[in-house]
This record gives C-alpha cells, structure tokens and sequence, in this order.
C-alpha cells in the first residue's frame, strides 16, 4: 500500500480523459487545467480517493468559459439590475448570434458599399416611435445623457428641478455625470416642488437645456408639484426628459410610468431612456427627438466613443420587432396562472406552500406600482443552498421565509426550478 498520494493521476493523464479532452476544446485548455488542478489537489488533501480526481474535475467544469453563471431569477423583482437588467428574449439571443460572426452590420451587401452602422436597428425604433424624428443608440442611458450635454450645453447651464438630482446607483450621480461633460448644473425649485416660474426666471443665454428627469426609482409624495413635460416645452430652450425606463407607448399596468411617444408628442425635443429595463432588451441608451437634434448628437466626436456593438444592435432590433419580451410577459402574466404554477411546484416539494405576495417591477421603474404574484414558500435556511446551487436561484426572504416568487421566473424554467430546489432539500 503506497501513499494513496501519490496515485493521483498526472495532468497529462486526466486531459487524455475524452470528457475533459472535449471539455478542453469547447472552454479552453488553460480552464480546464485549472479545474483538474483543483481536483488533484483536494485527492492530495485527501479528500476524494485518488480514482475520482477525473469525475469531480468532470463535475466541476464550468457550463461556459466566462465565469458569469445562469441564475433563475426568483426575487419578484422583473428588472433586477444586480442579475444583468432584462434577461433576453429567444428572438434577441438568436439574432446575437446571427450577428456573432461577419456580419453587415456597415456594409450594404447589394451594392457593396459602406452603409448606415445598425440601421436595421434604427429603423425598428423609429418605426415604433413615429413622432421621433430622428433615433440614435449609444452605450447606455447615462450615456446617451453624456452625449446630450457635451452637444447642447458644453460650457452651458442645464436647467433641471431640485427634486429630480437623481443617483442611478452606486453611487453615480445625474448632476454629477453631466457636470463632468462641461456644463453647470442649474437647479431650480426644491426637493418636493417646482413650479414653471421656477424655470422661467433661470432661463437665460447661458442656458443650453431644461432638463426632466423620470424619479425612476422613488416616489416624491405629499405636498409635491413638478411641470408637466407640456408645459416645459413653451419654455425658450430645447427641453430633454429622461424617461429612464425605454416604454416606447403607454403601458397599461404602469400609468405614471412616461413613454418616448407621449413625451415627444407632448413636445419633448429629445427622449433618452435605458434599452434593458421595460423595454426588455440589451444594454443600450436610447435617444428620440428631432432630426435635426438627434444629426446633432451623431455628429460629435464623443459619439463614436459611446457607439454600441453589432451585438447589441442585434439584439435590439430582434426585442422591437420580435414577440413579447420576458420582461413583458413578466409584467403581464395573470396572478391566477402563478397561483396555479405555485400550487403545483409546491405540492411537488417537501417544506414548501404555495403563498400569495407581491412582486415589483424594480429596475428602476414604476416605484410605486405593486404588482400581485405568488410563490413557493420555503425555510429561510434553503436561500444560501440555492443560491451556490446549478443552476443558481435567487429569491427573497420575508418573514423568516425563503419565496421563490413566480412573476419573474419563465414558466419553462419550472422544471429546473424545481430541481434546484429538490437538491437543495436532499
Ligand atoms: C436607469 C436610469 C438611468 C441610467 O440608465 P443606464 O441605462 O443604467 O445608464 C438614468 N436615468 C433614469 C431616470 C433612470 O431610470
């Protein structure tokens, strides 16, 4: 009897295993290495016998070769910007991969000819938003607002209420972003109201813009006042109004909710918005306006800095035109179908209910709105188990409980939900 340590099987040994062999073409060999040398190490630890250093590395081996997991998205929040925003539709995916190889993406392929960069894309928004008279897509939201104020009021004041100076998140200010593009920020009102002899008596030659900023993720409530974007636009500067959610048209489950066409209808000369909250889509920023404003932004330098990639374009293009987005369906599925799911999966598990509760469109959108779901109630004690679990699931604890809440879950990954859960309880 040798040192069981010295039977662990040598590198060479393992990557001739036709499992990880293969494994090895598909994620790279340098990872599949890695995960063999963590195998050998935990038999040299001995903590698995020398013969199963080949199945745990099998075990082990990564579903991709980025480290970015799948999770099921269990939480009731349906734009969970810690789990990527909007999750991508079949449509959008296939068209990303569509895209994923040579493509003509700046290449018109009848004549040969250099062409427009994503019109395919453009042409979709614009198609969606007919009162735009000019569409242009950049990295982000915040992006799309660095390029306005470099182009409208570089060395400018921007004209915008107290009660809309908004943080996005971690720590990333509005006011702040643009201030770092050369303009000042006017502020003009207070935190709970502003009216529109505000904006008068600050507008001037030095103003570049009014902007209007969506309160996308609280509410200002109480005794409060703010402009209707209507009455801005009669003001003598060019108003932008950052809806921050992407609705391109009014959407019935979220009233307060502002949408590009009713904005520009309204007499906005500039919309921008995010491409991967309500819209459903990648990450992108939106902008609507006029022509001759949207020509504007294209035209400056920093645009190309801001461009997005063929992949996104894809991707955009595939959720305006395709079917109805996870996102949508999230928002539109009917309580009494979750109810229904919830009572099955739950009658299908040990220590689990089906329970009524409430999930949120979150992502910056639609603070107020509750949105009525159900879940499958579990111990607290499951949450930590799923979410290391494969595939991953995340859900929210109340009361002591761990709810997977069924809004923000597909239906088709009922049966993988279910899996996760039934290995957690083994
Ligand atoms: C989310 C949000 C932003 C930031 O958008 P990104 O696409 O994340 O850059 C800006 N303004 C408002 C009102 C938002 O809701």
């Amino acid at each position: 009897m040798g040192d069981p340590r010295r039977r662990v099987p040598r590198t060479d040994a393992l990557l001739a295993d036709p499992r990880l062999a293969k494994a090895a073409e598909r994620l790279g060999r340098t990872l599949v290495k890695t995960v063999i040398a963590d195998a050998q190490q935990r038999a040299r630890a001995g903590e698995i016998a020398p013969e199963q250093v080949a199945d745990h590395a099998v075990a082990a081996l990564p579903v991709s070769a980025a480290t970015l997991r799948p999770v099921i998205n269990a939480t009731g929040v349906v734009v969970h910007t810690n789990l990527g925003r909007a999750p991508l539709s079949r449509a959008a995916l296939d068209a990303v991969h569509t895209a994923s190889g040579a493509t003509d993406v700046e290449f018109d392929l009848a004549t040969g000819r250099r062409a427009r960069r994503g019109r395919g894309a453009l042409a979709a928004l614009a198609q969606a938003v007919p009162s735009a008279g000019g569409v242009h897509v950049v990295n982000n939201n915040a992006a799309a607002l660095l390029l306005t104020a470099m182009t409208l009021a570089p060395g400018k004041e921007i004209v915008v209420s107290r009660g809309e100076l908004i943080e996005i998140g971690d720590g990333f200010r509005l006011p702040e972003l643009m201030a770092s593009a050369g303009a000042r920020i006017r502020e003009v009102g207070t935190t709970n109201r502003t009216h529109l002899r505000d904006y008068t008596d600050a507008i001037g030659p030095d103003t570049g813009f009014v902007l209007k900023v969506h309160p996308s993720n609280y509410l200002v409530s109480g005794f409060t006042a703010a402009v209707p974007i209507n009455e801005l636009a009669r003001l003598d500067a060019p108003l932008v109004v950052d809806i921050g959610s992407g609705l391109l048209t009014p959407h019935p489950v979220m009233p307060d909710e502002p949408d590009a066409t009713t904005a520009l209808r309204d007499g906005a000369d500039l919309v921008t918005a995010s491409g991967d909250k309500l819209l459903g889509g990648p990450q992108a920023g939106l902008l609507f306006g006029t022509a001759e404003v949207i020509e504007r932004l294209r035209r400056h330098p920093a645009a190309r800095a801001l461009r997005v990639d063929k992949l996104t374009l894809a991707a955009l293009e595939a959720t305006v035109v395709g079917p109805p987005t996870p996102v949508a369906q999230a928002l539109d599925a009917d309580v009494d179908g979750l109810r229904e799911r919830a009572r099955r999966l739950a009658a299908q598990l040990p220590q689990a209910d089906a329970v009524d509760c409430v999930a949120a469109v979150g992502g910056g959108g639609a603070p107020g709105v509750e949105l009525p779901s159900a879940a499958i109630s579990l111990p607290e004690t499951y949450a930590a188990p799923l979410r290391v679990g494969t595939p991953s699931v995340v859900g929210r604890i109340e009361d002591g409980r761990c709810l997977l809440d069924l809004r923000t879950v597909a239906p088709d990954d009922d049966d993988a939900l279910l899996e996760a859960v039934r290995a957690c309880s083994s």
